[in-house]
């Protein structure tokens, strides 16, 4: 089922030397796609019967983290792709599914994530926009139910190059989730405003007027669609900017050691300097835990076990916040050359702060943990043979 993480190595040297180039362009070039379809990320969250190469969590994590320390923007693409193609798996209808999967896996297609609106951010059930569903004459006698989407979609990673989009609307109360293409009528993509992280994952707004999709089109049922279909995506999106945030943090670590043992200065090297020595080890410390709760995350989905949702959780704020100390610490050992703008360490330090906002900020994270935690506590306080340990047997 699962690819060796040696596949993850050898895309993340192939990409190594075309960071630079996909930062300074601000997009990323149709050779950098082409190599990550080459390496059949793109296939990895699809199944077999649909053309997939599906991979285990563990394996498409390795991805995200081998891809980060490259580019943690062209990192995000594995992030929404693979949202998308895993709905569209366990959600969609048999048609949308056998229509469009195949050509996801290939990256014919490439699918974006539109949750986010104007007033939907941390709070997703908040979404405005609307779905409608309508009769349609489709022609000879073809008499079906077409639904009518309204309202604005931001900040939608690889937007700009995505074919369809998993659309997030409320029909009544009731959220509801669909597959929208971008040919669909009533669709229209324009890039979003320039963002200091993440330059080069081509954000777009997606604007949907009087856009008419078919009602197989649905992914999940009315009233699953952030409950179900978004809460299930948000958990491999976490999973994957926690293993994003891992690449990243592990590429300041290298510079940061690379930079301190060749740099003198007072007459030796910056790393035998103690104070020196408290950042650096404080940096790879935090980026060696978030390495365990990664892979106690990608385990705990891969066996679908109960401790799933926390350690996801825990595994994404500590993974993004490990890649927050370490570039910091890389941006204060390189002195002013990390100051360099569009140099390395000034992207990582951006790109950082991008981590703990995208897939729920460290602050909503923070509270879902709390709340995932009193849960537990609660059970254990009823039933004091309920392991503190995840995996343990609770069984008498
Ligand atoms: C580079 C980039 C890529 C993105 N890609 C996508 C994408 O592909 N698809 C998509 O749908 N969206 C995307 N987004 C949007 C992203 O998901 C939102 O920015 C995120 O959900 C936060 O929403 P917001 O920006 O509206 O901030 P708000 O919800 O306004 O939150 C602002 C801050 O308030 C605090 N806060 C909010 N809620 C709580 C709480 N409950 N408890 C404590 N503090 C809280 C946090 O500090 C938070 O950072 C992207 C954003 C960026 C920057």
């Amino acid at each position: 089922m699962s690819r060796p993480p040696a596949a993850a190595d050898e895309l993340g040297r192939l990409l190594l030397p075309l960071a630079d180039e996909i930062e300074a362009a601000k997009t990323v070039p149709p050779h950098v796609v082409a190599a990550i379809v080459g390496s059949g990320a793109l296939a990895a969250m699809v199944p077999a019967e649909y053309g997939g190469r599906p991979l285990s969590h563990r394996a498409y994590g390795e991805l995200n983290r081998a891809v980060a320390r490259t580019s943690a923007s062209l990192q995000s693409l594995l992030t929404v792709h693979g949202m998308v193609c895993s709905s569209l798996s366990r959600w969609g209808s048999e048609a949308t599914r056998q229509r469009l999967l195949p050509r996801l896996a290939s990256g014919e297609l490439v699918g974006a994530f539109g949750l986010t609106e104007d007033g939907a951010g941390s709070d997703a059930q908040a979404v405005g926009t609307s779905a409608t569903p309508e009769r349609s004459d489709a022609g000879a006698g073809d008499v079906g139910t077409v639904w009518r989407l309204d309202g604005t979609k931001r900040w939608l990673s690889f937007g700009q190059l995505a074919d369809c989009f998993l659309v997030f609307a409320k029909h009544g109360d009731r959220s509801v989730a669909f597959l929208v293409q971008r040919d669909d009528p009533g669709v229209t993509v324009v890039p979003s405003r320039p963002t200091s992280g993440f330059r080069s994952a081509m954000l777009a707004d997606l604007y949907l007027d009087g856009c008419r999709v078919p009602a197989d089109r649905m992914v999940g049922r009315p009233g699953f669609g952030v409950s179900q279909v978004a809460g299930s995506a948000l958990s491999l999106g976490r999973l994957c900017v926690a293993y994003g945030s891992l690449g990243l943090a592990e590429a300041c670590c290298d510079a940061v050691l690379g930079h301190t043992s060749s740099r003198k200065q007072f007459g030796g090297r910056l790393i035998d300097l103690q104070l020196v020595r408290g950042l650096v080890s404080d940096a790879v410390l935090d980026t060696e835990a978030a390495r365990l709760l990664c892979e106690q995350a990608a385990r705990a989905m891969d066996t679908k076990d109960d401790w799933l949702i926390q350690h996801v959780l825990t595994a994404k704020l500590a993974a993004s916040r490990a890649a927050d100390k370490a570039s910091a610490a890389a941006a204060q050992l390189h002195g002013a050359a990390g100051m360099v703008d569009g140099g390395p360490v000034d992207r990582w330090v951006r790109d950082a702060r991008v981590m703990q906002i995208i897939e729920g900020s460290t602050q909503l994270l923070q509270d879902l943990l709390a709340e995932e935690s009193l849960q537990r506590f609660r059970v254990r306080r009823r039933h004091p043979r309920y392991p503190f340990e995840a995996g343990a047997d609770c069984a008498e």
